[in-house]
């Protein structure tokens, strides 16, 4: 059964004229419509919304994004004039917080020019009520930055650009598709790919029966927008995401509505769509580029050797009882390796920097 949305509607009379369409698709459609997508939405984010991200867990999360920023921008030379770059900003909040940590170092914040790539116009806004005061540009994508000294920041970014998935059936592998029966949505599997079309897609040659692979077609032009924006200084990016180094998990497609998991063909449109972040594959399209891939680390283990634990201590010796709570649990929250610690990762891409940034040691 599926929930009737405004959105049902058009998918189903999409695929109703063309056949069933890729999961990548669909995502793109649930997430991005300009007027049923899940991203219209101004209350997806937070506490009070759908789901909760680092930055809105703790104020610590951006503050150490903001001197990590200032270290790299140190390692670069401390150049005059550097685009620091948010990718999927949400509401605004880890570059408010980065930016006034950054802030201690001298003559950065003078040199930043921040631009915020944002493709939903609700979001904008809300960027815009945090951030005005820094002079932010907006742009749809990476491609509107001017070459030269950059650091880009992504938190929960990647996992919510489309994928494509790939099942092993009768020996050969097969696009999973959405299709329509009876008014709901249900998952088809497409034509054999030729072997051609199975290695563009770095799918294994040999898989079991079963089996289902997981690519993410606009990681390599991203890759791509990076290396062009190295091509005028250096570069540094920071990607914060849930995810695997490559091991293959299988369908990880989930949709997240209320703090709680659903079923993603369900009501589209109304729930959160996100998929774990292959980082072998980032890495690989990084190294394809020309750029060099650092980590993933464990997310805990980044915070904490860029000295969570010390800011969690200058911050509760100001605090009040209520705000030692929650500054406790959500610290908690964000190192704990049973909680985000763990699963979250950290990893960099670096272009034109004599070492890794830290606290990467690869
Ligand atoms: N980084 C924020 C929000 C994560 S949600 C946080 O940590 O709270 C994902 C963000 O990416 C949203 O701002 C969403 O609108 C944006 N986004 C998703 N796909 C995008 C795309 N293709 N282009 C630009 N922005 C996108």
């Amino acid at each position: 059964m599926a929930r009737a949305t405004p959105l049902l509607d058009i998918i189903l009379a999409r695929i109703g004229r063309d056949g069933p369409m890729s999961i990548g698709h669909y995502m793109e459609l649930c997430l991005q419509h300009p007027e049923h997508g899940y991203y219209r939405r101004a209350d997806a984010i937070g506490v009070q919304g759908d789901f909760i991200t680092a930055p809105e867990i703790s104020q610590i999360f951006g503050e150490i994004v903001g001197a990590w920023a200032a270290t790299v921008w140190a390692m670069m030379g401390a150049p005059a004039r550097f685009s620091l770059v948010e990718l999927g900003p949400g509401r605004g909040v880890l570059m408010a917080d980065a930016l006034r940590a950054a802030a201690r170092a001298p003559g950065f914040l003078a040199a930043a020019q921040l631009h915020l790539v944002e493709s939903s116009q609700r979001l904008r806004q809300e960027q815009r009520a945090r951030l005005a005061g820094h002079g932010p540009i907006w742009v749809e994508s990476l491609a509107e930055v001017p070459p030269g000294p950059a650091i880009l920041i992504a938190n929960e970014f990647f996992d919510a650009l489309p994928i494509r998935q790939f099942a092993r059936a009768e020996g050969a592998w097969r696009e999973r598709l959405v299709a329509a029966k009876g008014g709901a949505l249900h998952i088809a599997l497409g034509a054999a790919l030729a072997s051609e079309d199975a290695a563009r897609f770095f799918l294994p040659a040999a898989a079991e029966d079963g089996e289902i692979c997981e690519v993410r077609p606009a990681v390599g032009e991203i890759m791509a927008q990076m290396a062009r924006l190295a091509e005028g200084g250096a570069l540094a990016a920071l990607i914060f995401d849930y995810g695997h180094r490559g091991e293959g998990l299988g369908d990880t497609l989930q949709a997240v509505a209320r703090h709680r998991f659903c079923d993603p063909l369900f009501a589209p449109g109304e729930s959160d769509l996100s998929a774990h972040v292959d980082f072998a594959a980032l890495a690989r399209a990084a190294r394809t580029s020309g750029l060099t891939p650092h980590g993933p680390i464990p997310m805990g283990r980044f915070l904490l050797e860029l000295g969570a634990a010390q800011r969690l201590q200058a911050l509760l010796a100001g605090a009040s009882e209520a705000q030692r709570e929650r500054l406790l649990s959500g610290f908690r929250r964000l190192t704990a390796p049973l909680e985000m610690g763990e699963l979250f990762k950290s990893f960099a891409l670096t272009a034109g920097l004599a070492e890794p940034p830290p606290p990467f040691r690869d």
